[in-house]
């Protein structure tokens, strides 16, 4: 089946055009800038011939009418007709409590989506958008939303509960949902097609380590925690949020600083982790070579954020009874044999053994650890679109026998 898979942020949207039986992506891009009169599509087809269009693209409409025109384009275009978009699959941040697994959307999906705005204020609403524009210009074509928080949902509630009044989540749900499961989801999987074992069988921690960064516990296929909570800030240190802390703090420094709650989330999200500690960068890899260089405080950037995966390995290894795999993902997670290295550094205790020629090779997919190492290590390239797309295949196609019957 061939799917358009979107990724709707507030002033881009990213797209891949995905045939899910070969798993090959026709072609991809992302338009920038939406709202601006300087908007920028830029278009690449499997073969490599890449367009960049630049022009007025006010909103989601135009913009989305933009990748239909360029999918359909003689010169750069791979489709011949509208109808060859056989399905939209959405990327949708926030499920709330109301989805556990990817949906067909309704009417009534779309307002659930809706409800769960105040969850999620800076996606869902774009992530809507996006939804609304393509049932507009596509009305004929099923659409699929797959959610970030879906993959958390069957958490145990000791796992999701903060230890606040419990009148508190029943009024406005504040509990733990966690972030990038689709990532989560996907790199388990494939860790145990990697490791020829059933999912099933295997007690695996998987790391996304991006720009936002979170591990998840997944215990027999299912995520039994997670590390990122209400919102994506929680968890382990990232390029600029700060990760787990002390709640007082917040309120501490709001009084000293005087900051009003938008300066103090600023603070939070955008002035912290690696970029607020090493007063450098939010890049890992500029982290690190200025770390080689000498300078202190990306060194003590670069250790903060590797401790604090270390301790979470420990703990969803206490979480699970034990650890079979690691999963290392994403940016950081994929391309920094550093990270790897010093997040496994003591960590022999548990059984693992890194093989430093296997962390430092250039595969992409591989297990980084000795053969006779108990737990297994492994880097997966996390791929988001390519689950978007076959999860998207998968409910049109079952929806569609369902309506035959
Ligand atoms: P993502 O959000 O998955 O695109 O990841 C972005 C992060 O990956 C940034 O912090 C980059 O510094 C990091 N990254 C990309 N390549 C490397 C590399 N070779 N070494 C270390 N970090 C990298």
């Amino acid at each position: 089946m061939k799917v358009l898979v979107l990724n709707s942020g507030s002033s881009s949207i990213k797209y891949q055009f995905i045939e899910t039986s070969t798993y090959s992506v026709l072609a991809k891009g992302q338009v920038e800038r939406i709202g601006m009169d300087d908007a920028i599509l830029t278009h690449v087809r499997e073969d490599g011939d890449t367009v960049k269009i630049s022009g007025e693209i006010l909103d989601h409409n135009i913009a989305i009418e933009y990748v239909i025109a360029i999918l359909l384009s003689k010169n750069h275009g791979v489709i011949k007709d509208k109808s060859e978009i056989e399905a939209v699959g959405h990327r949708v941040v926030h499920g709330g409590e109301t989805f556990s697994d990817s949906v067909l959307i309704t009417d009534e999906v779309i307002e659930k989506i809706r409800e769960n705005i105040e969850l999620a204020p800076l996606h869902n609403p774009h992530n809507l958008r996006g939804i609304l524009a393509c049932k507009r210009l596509l009305p004929d074509t099923p659409q699929v939303a797959v959610f970030d928080t879906a993959f958390h949902q069957k958490m145990p509630e000791y796992a999701f509960i903060y230890g606040l009044p419990y009148e508190l989540y029943k009024k406005y749900k504040i509990r733990r949902y966690g972030f990038h499961g689709t990532s989560h989801r996907y790199v388990s999987k494939r860790a145990s097609e990697i490791l020829g074992l059933p999912i099933e069988q295997l007690r695996i921690i998987t790391a996304h380590l991006g720009n936002g960064c979170s591990m998840s516990a997944v215990k027999f296929g299912v995520s039994i925690d997670t590390t990122m909570g209400f919102t994506p800030l929680e968890g382990l240190l990232m390029g600029t949020r700060s990760g787990d802390l002390d709640p007082a703090v917040i309120l501490y420094i709001m009084s000293k600083e005087g900051l009003t709650m938008s300066e103090i989330n600023a603070l939070l999200n955008k002035h912290s982790g690696l970029l607020g500690i090493s007063g450098v960068s939010s890049d890992m890899r500029e982290i690190i070579s200025e770390m080689k260089n000498g300078n202190q405080r990306a060194k003590l950037a670069f250790e903060v954020f590797c401790y604090r995966i270390k301790k979470y390995i420990g703990a969803y290894a206490a979480a699970m009874g034990g650890v079979d795999a690691i999963v290392f993902t994403a940016g950081i997670g994929e391309n920094s044999p550093d990270v790897r290295k010093k997040v496994c550094e003591g960590l022999e205790f548990l059984g693992i053994k890194i093989d430093d020629e296997k962390n430092d090779s250039p595969e992409k997919e591989k297990i980084i650890t000795t053969d006779d190492s108990k737990v297994k290590v492994l880097v997966i390239p996390t791929n988001e679109e390519l689950v978007i797309a076959l999860d998207t295949a998968e409910i049109v196609s079952k929806s569609k026998v369902m309506a035959e019957k």
